[in-house]
């Protein structure tokens, strides 16, 4: 058995827990986040939209594509929300409804949407082609690796839907799951080879300068504070401003609270924070890279507080989880990364060494 350490030091903890919300995330230490002016004064637009992450952006971009003047107001910077700070797995399915369950349940509406996500991850990677985003987005598969044998039951029976729905997927086996992994820690796995990971904030930023590019206005730290109807426009308070407005998307997402709990004050109160983290260890030397997720693809498993890995351009392995790690950040992170039978960097450790001495009793 081998020193788990041998997987890489971690560089970057999460500066992002307890009530600050927005601390700096491991992909803004890589990235000069371009500057958006405030708005001060009074504007008029077609559509307003309200938050800049994945969802405003890209009904912004939709809208300029289509001729309609578009403004977004912003309370942080572009992707100050989860889009710029989440682990940047592109997965081209939801983690527990398949296809059947969804147009069972929603009929018409089902079909498309199950149709838009067996095609979203080529979208989102022709999206990155086309904004240049070069090797922060890989589309090197994804793989969802069975972390019990019974699991195996789950997986057969997705990719049979997805199948059955047109998704490229296959099944592979427990030494297949091995090759791809760099580990003996699964039991064979859900391949989709559409899927992969990309650096979320510099996706994220590409689309903010698209929109401005092609006429959009963005106006950064300007919350909306409050907005109302009046002579058959939006009128949408800001800090230092006001916008008139056609037609507005609320785009806010989990951070409606955090931003301005007058905007909209019943989902302000359905919010319930559940902190989640990610990190990354420093890059990692070639020999060990080379041996952990060698084909590079983005992987997260079927445990119900997932597993996953993925490499950034650096060669950073990046990982996280959804418990609260407040007060004890590093030393909880390491424990659970590198350390202890149920570490997750312990189990790509005897790989990276050339050895084989893991158990797979998890
Ligand atoms: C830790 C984590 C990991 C994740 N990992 C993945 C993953 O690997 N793959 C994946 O596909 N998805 C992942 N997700 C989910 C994904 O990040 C979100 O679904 C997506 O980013 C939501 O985009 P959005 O634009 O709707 O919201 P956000 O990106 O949160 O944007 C909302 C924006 O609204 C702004 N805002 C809020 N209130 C106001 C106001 N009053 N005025 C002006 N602006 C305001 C906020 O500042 C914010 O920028 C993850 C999420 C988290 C939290």
């Amino acid at each position: 058995m081998v020193a788990s350490e041998n997987i890489g030091r971690l560089a970057h903890l999460p500066a992002s827990h307890g009530s600050d919300i927005r601390g700096a995330s491991l992909w803004e230490a890589a990235h000069d986040v371009p500057s958006y002016p405030r708005l001060d004064g009074m504007i008029e637009t077609d559509v307003l939209v309200i938050g800049a992450g994945f969802t405003g952006l890209s009904a912004a971009l939709k809208l300029r594509h289509e001729g309609v003047s578009v403004s977004i107001v912003e309370a942080g910077q572009p992707g100050a929300g989860a889009s710029g700070r989440n682990s940047g797995l592109v997965i081209p399915m939801l983690s527990r409804s398949d296809p059947d369950d969804i147009v069972q349940r929603y009929g018409a509406s089902g079909e498309r949407f199950v149709a838009l996500l067996r095609d979203c991850a080529d979208d989102l990677f022709a999206t990155a082609t086309a904004l240049r985003l070069g090797k922060q987005a890989e589309q090197n598969g994804w793989l969802q690796p069975a972390h019990t044998p019974g699991r195996m039951a789950l997986i057969a029976q997705r990719a049979a839907q997805w199948s059955k729905w047109g998704a490229a997927v296959e099944v592979v086996d427990r030494l297949e799951a091995r090759d791809m992994l760099g580990s003996e820690m699964w039991f064979g796995g859900l391949l989709c080879r559409s899927g992969g990971a990309v650096n979320p904030l510099a996706l994220v930023q590409a689309m903010a300068e698209e929109v401005r590019r092609i006429g959009g206005n963005i106006y950064a730290q300007t919350p909306a504070l409050s907005f109302t109807r009046r002579a058959n426009a939006w009128q949408v308070a800001t800090p230092l401003g006001e916008v008139r407005a056609r037609s507005l998307i609320i785009a806010t997402n989990a951070y409606t609270a955090a931003a301005s709990k007058a905007l909209l004050p019943g989902v302000a109160r359905e919010i319930v924070p559940v902190t989640s983290w990610l990190a990354a260890t420093d890059p990692l030397p070639e020999a060990i890279r080379c041996s952990v997720l060698p084909t590079r693809l983005a992987m997260s498993d079927t445990r119900g507080d997932l597993h996953f890995a993925r490499y950034d351009v650096n060669d950073r392995l990046i990982s996280g989880g959804r418990s609260s790690i407040r007060s004890t950040v590093q030393p909880g992170f390491e424990s659970w990364f590198n350390s202890g039978s149920r570490g997750f960097g312990r189990k790509f450790a005897a790989s990276a060494s050339g050895s084989s001495g893991m158990d797979g009793s998890e």
